[in-house]
């Protein structure tokens, strides 16, 4: 009998990889890009025809290759990069598997015209689906060009699979700005048939760069960053709270210069962001991480785009540090009016010279303690609703706690007026030093700042407030208060679950609930922070919807999440809405307390706490 196992032959071996490595034209590109990096190209042009489906050229000025290597260059696992199994460990070039030019040269025509600067000639290779058609002698400029054609003309199964152009530009397109992000130093031009996308000329940092790839104002809108944790480094750049966008795919993250995506990494990322961004909204975000020699194998997937860490913990710390401390950072209260008569009272000159404008929130808010109880009555709607009973003790119990973790340092950074400290850090701007002007359009306190108009959303505000005090105090379990009847809610049946799954969440944050018959549940206690008069119904539905939004993490993140999530409505719950009217006195309680808690820039859900309107932007407006 003869054998029935054959082995299969080196061409047929080299399509089936292919189909690991080449998925499309945008993989082409980033493999033969990367293997221009590992050449030492300081000029990388790539153009493409009909998203990459009609032809992908890759041009560099790296170091070219011998007639002999760029022929083996093409044979499954050639590689210059690993002569020993030990090589594997390192990750300092790109690809050191030896079969993306072979893999690629066996679903295409494949042109490779090359030149080393210390040859003469140069060479031309011509490999047709796999096939070696031609090696021969040729004029090249040094460096390396690669062209690929026929795409997948041997294997139509795989070509229907390709998008239309325009798709496939997108990813191409994609692909490249990151790759352009990691390597300031190389200059980029890509184009599509005739025209060109973009050009980044090779600029000195990677901060130019951002601006190239971004644009200047978006990336002007981004607070870089930078951290180290456990041996893991980052740096790179976030965008501000308040600012969000549609897709994930706006987190863009490299590890030891290698664009990857990882659950990690976004786990983190989102987890710095969370109470910053609203649901289904996600940061932009540039990070480049490096991690110790060992510290992660790239090799666990074909196109080396995920990777396996060996300490993920120390990698989910050091992001989300790093993030939360750029936000921290970030975080500036606008600035206030210039007193009339006089210098400005605050403001550190660098502060007050700087955007001249309005930016964002104090950061020195944090440490600064919190008003009195009274305070935040001041500015409770009365008459509405706000019955007294069940809400007095309430107050006196809870959300007033100072910032326990913070205390205010004994070097005053209250910035008050009276306080004329000559060092630089004496004063930071803050809220409390914005003009109320009053309440427009029945739900906008307005101000002056120092060089502009700021609108501040009072329930975005207020739920803010709320927020970051019922946060500080539910190290403790927050206060409840009892029902004198308990309320009873119909739910469905996700709903329930997701409320008994968080039973233990629910009572931490002051919620009795208990089930009652099918398909209901008793609402005995609810947080003392709320008002009585809350419509509970409306209550458990919305909390039910949050916890279902609130994620998969490990078990506790994502207790801390729940935690947060129940927090977050109840502070919107319990804060005044649009449509409240407010007085005076009220509103400045308001704003003022917004200099108590950090991150004042968004509501919990993430929204914009404030919108300003600079001096420039009203001059341009009136013609001036
Ligand atoms: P790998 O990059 O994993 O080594 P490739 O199939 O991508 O495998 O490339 C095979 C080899 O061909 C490389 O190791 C390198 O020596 C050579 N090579 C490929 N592209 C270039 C280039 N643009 N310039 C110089 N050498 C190249
Ligand atoms: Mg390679």
């Amino acid at each position: 009998m003869s054998d029935e196992i054959q082995v299969l032959s080196a061409v047929v071996a080299d399509r089936i990889a292919a189909g690991e490595v080449i998925e499309r034209p945008a993989s082409i590109v980033k493999e033969l890009v990367e293997n221009a990096l590992d050449a030492g190209a300081s000029e990388i042009e790539v153009a493409v025809e009909a998203g990459g489906r009609d032809g992908v050229v890759v041009r560099d000025n790296g170091r070219g290759m011998s007639p002999g290597d760029a022929e083996r260059a093409c044979l499954r696992h050639a590689t210059s990069k690993l002569r020993e199994i030990e090589d594997l460990e390192g990750i300092g070039s790109f690809g050191f598997r030896g079969e993306a030019l072979a893999s690629i040269a066996s679903v295409s025509e494949t042109t490779v015209l090359t030149r080393r600067s210390s040859d003469d000639a140069g060479t031309r290779v011509r490999i047709v689906q796999g096939e070696v058609a031609e090696v021969v002698p040729a004029g090249a400029p040094v460096g390396t060009q690669v062209e690929v054609r026929a795409l997948f003309a041997s294997v139509p199964a795989r070509r229907k699979f390709l998008r239309t152009p325009q798709t496939e530009l997108g990813h191409i397109s994609d692909w490249l700005q990151r790759a352009a992000l990691a390597h300031p130093e190389v200059a980029f031009v890509f184009r599509h048939g005739a025209r060109e996308v973009f050009r980044h000329p090779a600029v000195r940092d990677a901060g130019e760069r951002l601006r190239q790839v971004q644009g200047a104002a978006r990336a002007g809108e981004m607070l870089a960053c930078s951290g180290e944790f456990g041996g893991v480094r980052v740096h790179g750049w976030v965008s501000r709270a308040g600012v969000s966008y549609a897709q994930s795919k706006s987190i863009l993250t490299w590890v030891g210069g290698r664009v990857v995506r990882d659950r990690v990494l976004t786990r983190a990322v989102l987890d710095a962001y969370r109470a910053l961004m609203p649901q289904g909204r996600y940061p932009a975000v540039v990070l480049f991480l490096d991690v110790p020699a060992g510290g992660v194998d790239v090799n666990v997937h074909p196109t080396k785009i995920e990777v396996r860490f060996a300490d993920g913990d120390a990698v989910y710390g050091a992001v989300l540090r790093t993030v939360r401390a750029a936000l921290d950072d970030g975080v500036r209260a606008p600035e206030a009016p210039e007193p009339r008569g006089g210098a400005s009272l605050v403001g550190n000159s660098a502060a007050a010279g700087g955007e001249g404008t309005i930016a964002a929130l104090a950061r020195y808010a944090e440490r600064r303690p919190a008003p009195s109880a009274e305070g935040e009555r001041v500015y409770r709607v009365r008459g509405a609703g706000s019955s007294a009973q069940g809400h007095v003790p309430a107050q006196a119990a809870m959300g007033f706690t100072p910032m326990a973790s913070q205390p205010p340092p004994a070097h005053g950074h209250e910035c008050s007026g009276e306080e004329e400290h000559s060092g630089f850090a004496a004063r930071v701007p803050r809220f409390a030093d914005l003009r109320v002007i009053g309440q427009a359009l029945n739900g906008y306190i307005v101000c002056e700042g120092r060089d502009g108009l700021v609108l501040i959303d009072q329930h975005a505000a207020h739920e803010r407030v709320r927020f970051e005090r019922l946060r500080a105090a539910a190290a403790e379990e927050l206060p409840s208060q009892q029902l004198l009847v308990p309320a009873v809610v119909a739910l469905d049946a996700t709903a329930l679950a997701a409320l008994r799954e968080n039973a233990e969440e629910m009572q931490a944050t002051g919620f009795e609930v208990e089930s009652f018959g099918k398909g209901k549940v008793a609402l005995r206690a609810i947080p003392a922070s709320l008002d009585v008069s809350t419509d509970v119904e409306t209550l458990l539905a919305d909390l039910a919807r949050d916890l279902l939004g609130a994620g998969r993490a490990g078990a506790a993140e994502r207790r801390r999440a729940a935690r947060d999530t129940l927090i977050a409505r109840v502070a919107c719950h319990g804060a005044v809405r649009i449509g409240d009217p407010l007085q005076l006195e009220e509103m400045q309680r308001l704003v003022a307390d917004l200099d108590t808690i950090p991150f004042a820039a968004t509501c919990p859900h993430g929204r914009p706490v404030l919108s300003e309107l600079p001096r420039s932007e009203i001059e341009r407006r009136v013609l001036r």
